[in-house]
């Protein structure tokens, strides 16, 4: 078969332990064989971040932002254990918080929906995508303890001098206040990243804050969202017969757990962290859990929901076999290549896309699967297979389903 043609470079940023063996692993077994693959290459593991004081990460998210997609490995996000393992010159910051502010995205996580691995929600039929603000609210909050009685304001004071006092509280004894911010930009990003991605994607999108309680903070949320819908966005999601609903968060809550899914839940970063956890957890798997990074001009950033598996990788370094479950990663390279075929328009890219997921797909249906997902099917007679393997049996599928389409 003649290899598949490229016309713009992927941003490739490498990473870490496990991870990194699976990544070489899906390059050279489902990759390199059927696509002549262009990338940039961006070694962000932790030795190559330290050796060069973390450039290149910062590069490789300028390079994104340059060419406009990029799939990334998991990384290591050094602690002092890890600064002492790699003996690091610094406590580098998290590659994906560094990203996130270079290219001022939100991130988007759905699950991959496959037989035999059974959402615990039984109502749930199709992926529900988690959209999370990454910026402010209780993330960038200042916190004050107070000791002894007292009044608490609220005091801004404009560049031109100009004072504004709002009383929080007067404190009979000891108690805590926290003061928290966001900014209208950060918001009407937030928007936009989420409407582009339901037109994208062809899904409705869900937004809900606490505003009947918070009558000027979430409230502001509420306003912005809306304005930015109705001015940049309404055609649109009528021409794709899409629609933007808001409402309360508890109501949203029950709405969710009662829906069949399929639509885009946009949460104020407070709730896009508790309910992201709840949303993985009920469908399954981290393992199986696929994320990008959008920004508002169209730059994604594609990756695993999971970290490097550091426990499989002490066991595969000492020559023990590993059931580590490589889907997330395989579906950050299909999401990329789908996205890079489509900017481009070469066709033959975006069909190898969909095959390789469907081959990814139907190897585990078939009862195929790592370690993870064995334990919790609902399928019988199951084989567990190792790492390697299982990218080997996905390999066999898409063969198979590329010479079929070549027939
Ligand atoms: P983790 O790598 O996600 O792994 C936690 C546990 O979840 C594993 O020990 C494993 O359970 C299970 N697991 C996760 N992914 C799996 C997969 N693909 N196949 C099979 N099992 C899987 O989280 P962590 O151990 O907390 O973090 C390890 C490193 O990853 C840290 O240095 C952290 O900084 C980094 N991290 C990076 C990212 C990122 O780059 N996006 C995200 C999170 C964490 P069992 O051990 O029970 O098999
Ligand atoms: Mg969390």
């Amino acid at each position: 078969m003649e290899k598949i043609q490229m016309t713009t470079p992927l941003v490739e940023m490498d990473g870490d332990e496990m991870t990194r063996i699976l990544w070489k692993m899906i390059k050279e077994e489902l990759l390199y064989p059927f696509i002549d693959l262009k990338t940039e290459y961006y070694d962000l593991g932790l030795e190559y971040r330290d050796k060069t004081g973390d450039k290149v990460t910062v590069d490789s998210a300028l390079a994104t932002k340059k060419y406009g997609v990029a799939v990334k490995c998991a990384t290591i996000t050094p602690n002092k254990e890890r600064v002492k393992e790699y003996n690091l010159k610094e406590m580098w910051k998290s590659p994906n918080a560094t990203i996130r502010a270079i290219l001022d995205g939100t991130v988007f996580r759905a699950p991959i929906l496959v037989k035999g691995i059974e959402p615990y929600v039984r109502s749930w039929k199709k992926p529900i995508t988690i959209a999370r603000h990454a910026y402010g609210d209780v993330y960038k909050a200042v916190e004050l303890s107070i000791l002894e009685s007292g009044v608490c304001e609220l005091v801004y004071t404009s560049d031109l001098g100009e004072e504004t006092r709002v009383p929080i509280h007067t404190f009979d004894g000891a108690g805590i206040v926290q003061g928290q911010h966001n900014t209208i930009q950060s918001i009407e990003n937030f928007a936009r990243c989420c409407f582009n991605y339901g037109l994208d994607t062809k899904q409705d999108v869900w937004f809900a804050t606490k505003d009947t309680i918070s009558k000027q903070y979430d409230h502001t949320f509420k306003d912005v969202f809306q304005e930015v819908f109705d001015t940049e966005y309404k055609e649109a999601f009528e021409k794709e017969n899409i629609t933007y609903f808001y409402t309360l968060i508890d109501d949203a809550v029950a709405r969710v757990i009662k829906s069949e899914g399929g639509y885009i839940w946009a949460c104020k970063n407070y709730d896009g962290d508790v309910m992201s956890d709840m949303v993985a957890t009920a469908f399954g798997s981290l393992a199986m859990m696929t994320s990008v990074l959008v920004n508002p001009d169209g730059v994604y950033e594609y990756e695993a929901a999971h970290g490097t598996v550091q426990r499989h990788y002490y066991k595969h370094l000492k020559g023990e076999e590993t059931s580590t479950n490589s889907v997330a990663t395989i579906f950050a390279w299909s999401g990329a290549l789908r996205k890079r075929g489509q900017l481009d328009k070469l066709n033959p890219l975006v069909a190898f896309a969909d095959k390789l997921e469907q081959a990814t797909i139907e190897t585990i249906e078939s009862g195929i699967m790592t370690k993870d997902l064995a334990s919790i099917t609902t399928l019988e007679n199951v084989k567990e297979v190792n790492s390697e393997t299982f990218i080997k049996e996905i390999r066999k599928r898409l063969e198979h389903s590329l010479n079929i389409a070549k027939a």
